[in-house]
């Protein structure tokens, strides 16, 4: 960053350094005052709130950072969003079917997420889609009564039963086939009950997609039928006199796909298959299309596996065209299309607001002005790359400097050198890397032998949060999220950093960010300023992080709060739930914290008779075991 732009800094600069117009798409943005705010458009207006201020509502409500913060209304938006584009896709194309969403719950099976889609999706008959026996039972109690319930995974005979008689309640419950020998038992068991099931056969498009879950598609995929296992169930249904159940194709690619062409491509693949079952008069009047609606997390609309090169309107009309045109020589009714789009629905709900504790910076401490006497022939030589850091060529000269910082180190393993020299040797290094490193700022382009430099510089800022309990997927597949200060943004920011979390693991860090409409290994941020706040949040982490979170360090749930911005120019906190206590977390993992404490009160008691401790000390000790066991397991500020 050249310095005459530190000067002049705004607040429309730092929205182009984070790229928050193109991941927050208007939802999220930076006021004046250089605050993030979340807008929602009212017909009387737009509404706009600043994150901070929800931030000190929670406070106010004794839920401390970190937090997670749900935005209701950026839910509903996204469940109106996705049905109404659909339906205007349908109307444009002039496409003889319907149109019905179902969320997917293994996405985000948190009650007040799943409680709001089935009540805001009832107009739309949104419904849910459940892969186990414990989502299936979440789903059945809080489905719509217009919303399909698609079932995926293994099902036992206590699954069937229960799906076959959500049909006799009323719901359209379809047992999605994946493997053929789940066919017999649904027939049994629909026998035995005089319940008809609604059946959908899993198929594998052959056609793969790329991004970062290319295996869910393609022949070794391990979901779904192969063609001749499809055709083979068909017959058995039809054997069976049981065909007219067979009302479904489904198919799932995998999520987050960035091309379009791609899910083109697997559009018409499973098209033709419908095309040729129900020229086979199979009943079929559902065609479901699974996941796979991508989120730009970077905001640049690119095939970036972060992104996606085409929005909302482009999708919908790629599947409701592609079907139409494929299915055109036939004289058949168009399908009911079916989409389970997870992430695209939930991720901008949910925001992980968390503070920064400290900061380790790598600078050099004070250098003498005058080259030591008879110092090793390399410490002589890091010095005087030193003290001409401001000329010397820069790939050169950095390169000499770091491989004399290696081999100092190594000749203090063999005891060549000393430890005073090797610590002023490492402070010159840090010194010559931070000249080098301003000079970096005036060039346009940085040379590649020179980008481990900022890296290698960059401040580590420790945030109170758990990378493995909140933000699992940035540690498991190298996810990518939106990451900035929430305030602060009308100044410069003048620090390069990684974030570090709590956890005493070196995985529990992030090093990629989006930055700028790209990617970069470290994140500007300010200074901290003493006894002030510095507050950062991870945007659009509402799809897959919190069930797949573990306890990494005994980091229970953080606080979390739903908030619902109102018409009326503010916001109303609708629901709250504090965090795991030290012992929630301890009795999961089989303990007793009720035993836990008589142990520490035996060893306790022990110390008075022993005399190592009075009566008042113990008293003082037991209060705070108690209190901290029913206290939250974050670090308390
Ligand atoms: C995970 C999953 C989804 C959700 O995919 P997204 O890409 O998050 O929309 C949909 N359907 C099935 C069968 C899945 O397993």
């Amino acid at each position: 960053m050249k310095t005459q732009q530190k000067k002049s800094w705004k607040v429309a600069d730092s929205a182009a350094l984070y790229g928050i117009d193109g991941w927050g798409k208007g939802r999220f943005s930076i006021s004046e005052k250089g605050e993030i705010t979340a807008t929602i458009p009212f017909d009387t207006g737009d509404v706009t709130v600043p994150i901070i201020d929800i931030i000190q509502a929670a406070r106010d409500r004794d839920h401390e950072l970190p937090l997670l913060l749900r935005i209701e209304n950026l839910l509903d938006a996204r469940v109106a969003e996705i049905n109404e584009t659909f339906q205007q896709a349908i109307t444009k194309a002039d496409y003889r079917g319907s149109y019905r969403g179902v969320f997917p719950v293994k996405v985000n099976q948190q009650c007040t997420v799943i409680e709001e889609i089935s009540r805001f999706g009832a107009d739309y008959g949104h419904g849910l889609e459940a892969g186990s026996k414990a989502e299936l039972l979440l789903c059945l109690a809080n489905l719509n009564d217009n919303g399909l319930l698609i079932c995926n995974g293994s099902k036992d005979r206590e699954f069937i039963d229960l799906g076959l008689w959500a049909n006799k309640l009323g719901h359209q419950c379809f047992f999605v086939i994946e493997s053929p020998s789940e066919l017999p038992l649904i027939i049994e068991r629909s026998r035995k009950l005089g319940i008809k099931p609604l059946i959908g056969l899993r198929i594998k498009i052959s056609s793969k997609v790329g991004g970062l879950w290319t295996e869910t598609s393609g022949d070794r995929s391990s979901f779904g039928l192969s063609t001749a296992q499809l055709i083979a169930t068909v017959d058995q249904l039809r054997q069976v006199k049981m065909l007219d159940c067979l009302q479904l194709l489904h198919c799932h690619l995998g999520s987050q796909i960035p091309d379009i062409e791609e899910i083109r491509i697997a559009v018409r693949e499973a098209s033709r298959f419908y095309a040729d079952l129900a020229a086979e008069n199979v009943p079929l009047k559902y065609l479901d299309l699974g996941g796979g609606l991508a989120v730009d997390y970077i905001g640049n609309q690119s095939l970036h596996s972060h992104s996606r090169n085409y929005n909302l309107a482009d999708y919908c009309d790629c599947l409701v065209e592609t079907i139409k045109k494929t299915l055109a020589p036939l004289e058949i009714d168009h399908p009911v299309i079916i989409t389970e789009s997870g992430r695209a629905t939930v991720a901008h709900t949910s925001i992980l607001l968390f503070e920064i504790l400290n900061v380790v910076s790598y600078v050099a401490n004070e250098l003498p002005d005058r080259q030591p006497d008879q110092s090793h022939p390399l410490v002589t030589s890091q010095y005087n790359l030193y003290q001409n850091a401001e000329t010397i060529d820069l790939s050169e000269g950095y390169t000499k400097a770091l491989s004399n910082r290696d081999n100092i180190r190594d000749l203090f393993r063999s005891g060549v050198i000393t430890l005073r020299e090797r610590a002023m040797a490492e402070n010159l290094f840090l010194a010559i890397a931070q000249t080098l490193s301003k000079r970096l700022d005036q060039l346009d382009k940085i040379p590649l032998t020179l980008s481990s430099l900022k890296q290698n510089l960059a401040d580590i800022y420790y945030g109170n949060f758990s990378v493995f309990q909140s933000l699992p997927d940035t540690w498991a597949i190298g996810q990518m999220f939106p990451i900035m200060p929430v305030h602060r943004l009308d100044e410069f920011p003048e620090r390069n950093a990684t974030i570090s979390d709590l956890t005493c693991d070196c995985d529990g860090k992030l090093d990629r960010f989006i930055l700028a409409g790209g990617e970069s290994q470290t994140l500007p941020l300010h200074t901290l300023k003493t006894g002030e706040d510095y507050i950062l949040g991870a945007f659009l982490m509402g799809a897959y992080q919190e069930t797949l979170g573990d306890l990494h360090n005994l980091f229970g749930y953080t606080n979390v709060i739903s908030i619902r911005i109102n018409n009326e120019g503010g916001f109303d906190v609708t629901k709250e739930q504090s965090g795991d206590t030290i012992s929630e977390v301890l009795n999961m993992l089989e303990y007793n914290p009720a035993l836990f404490y008589k142990g520490f009160r035996d060893k306790v008691e022990l110390a008075v008779k022993q005399k190592r401790i009075d009566v008042k000390e113990r008293q003082q000790i037991l209060n705070q075991f108690s209190a901290q066991l029913n206290g939250q397991t974050y670090f308390k500020v």
